[in-house]
């Protein structure tokens, strides 16, 4: 019985194991996490747990409805209401019962830093900026390599960080300058807007998806994989559906990104910091007294930090100091923290 299982499994890969140069044992080895279980989400975990990735990290906090079920293949009407990651995981498992799926329904920063450890490759596919530039930093702060991907009606897009090799997400965010600009609304108000829009209202067409999705898979089998034929998408690919072309653009590490630049000229400057004071009171003093503006980003080893972290939880030493970065600045701020 135990030898029939065994021939069943390598049945299940044979057409892939007669691809040149495959590495399957590489593959059951691996475990990635996937932060985010929407339409890309869906495509990236189908493929790989189909490819025999030996654990896929599944982490989202949302629930299944109604409008996902368009482009969010692994999901069903009785799944409506449902933890996205737990109706992904059953059917992941129905999938290919030979390969393990961890689940967190929890939101991305409550995941422990030893989780994305563990993992060969992180891939992003999230819809959120602010999100995604957090698990950017984190990843170059642990030198994993992440798989970017994004989608926007017709368009999308696909970066692979490899930390210190090749740019990482902060380098040149091309971001939409009007994103960026928004600085008539309070803050506030802006954020939420931001986050409605975010949630709600941003065109998603499911064979875009499928095409991103597919592409993020493809860099994260490779990645796994290596070996001398294989080549890792190194520049920023952009896709248009509508003229169904793919353009690649070149992008270069930016020495003075404040993420994962190693030779950023600083502006150094002592800031008095309340210990019970959080990062979002820290901004908005930071836009009153230096004009400032959003989005800023405030960076402690190499990480960005949430609005909701207070200074006394930093594990700031004697000579540490906070990085303060936005857009209008030329060089990131370094603060040392007065007391
Ligand atoms: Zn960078």
């Amino acid at each position: 019985m135990r030898a029939k299982k065994v021939v069943e499994r390598e049945e299940r890969y044979a057409r892939q194991l007669i691809a040149e140069n495959w590495k399957q044992e590489r593959l059951k080895a691996a475990k990635v996490l996937i932060a985010g279980i929407g339409a890309l989400g869906s495509v990236v975990s189908t493929n790989l747990v189909s490819l025999g990735i030996g654990e896929t990290i599944l982490v989202d906090f949302d629930t299944v409805e109604i409008s996902n079920l368009n482009r969010q293949f692994i999901f069903r009407e009785k799944d409506i209401g449902r933890p996205k990651v737990i109706a992904a995981s059953e059917y992941l498992k129905d999938l290919n019962p030979g390969v393990r799926i961890q689940v967190h329904n929890a939101d991305l920063h409550a995941i422990p830093k030893a989780v994305f450890e563990s993992c060969n490759v992180i891939i992003d596919c999230l819809d959120t900026f602010e999100v995604r530039r957090w698990l950017n930093s984190v990843c170059v702060s642990l030198k994993k390599p992440l798989v970017h991907g994004g989608i926007y009606g017709w368009l999308g897009n696909v970066q692979v960080v490899v930390p210190f090799s090749t740019p990482c997400l902060e380098c040149q965010p091309l971001i939409p300058a009007e994103r960026l600009q928004k600085a008539c609304t309070p803050p506030g108000e802006r954020r939420k807007a931001e986050e409605e829009e975010e949630k709600n209202k941003v065109p998603s067409i499911p064979t875009v998806s499928t095409l991103i999705g597919g592409i993020q898979a493809q860099e994260t089998l490779k990645l796994i994989m290596g070996g001398e034929s294989i080549k890792i998408l190194d520049n920023y690919l952009f896709y248009d559906g509508k003229s169904e072309s793919f353009t690649q653009v070149q992008l270069q590490r930016n020495l003075d990104c404040i993420v994962c630049g190693e030779k950023f000229s600083l502006k150094t400057i002592e800031y008095a910091i309340d210990e019970e004071e959080n990062v979002r009171s820290l901004k908005d003093r930071l836009i009153a007294s230096w004009g400032l503006v959003e989005p800023i980003r405030v960076i402690s080893n190499g990480v960005i930090l949430e609005n909701n972290v207070k200074m006394r939880e930093l594990d700031i030493g004697e000579n540490e100091a906070l990085y303060v970065y936005d857009h209008s600045l030329f060089k990131p701020m370094r603060l040392i923290l007065r007391t």
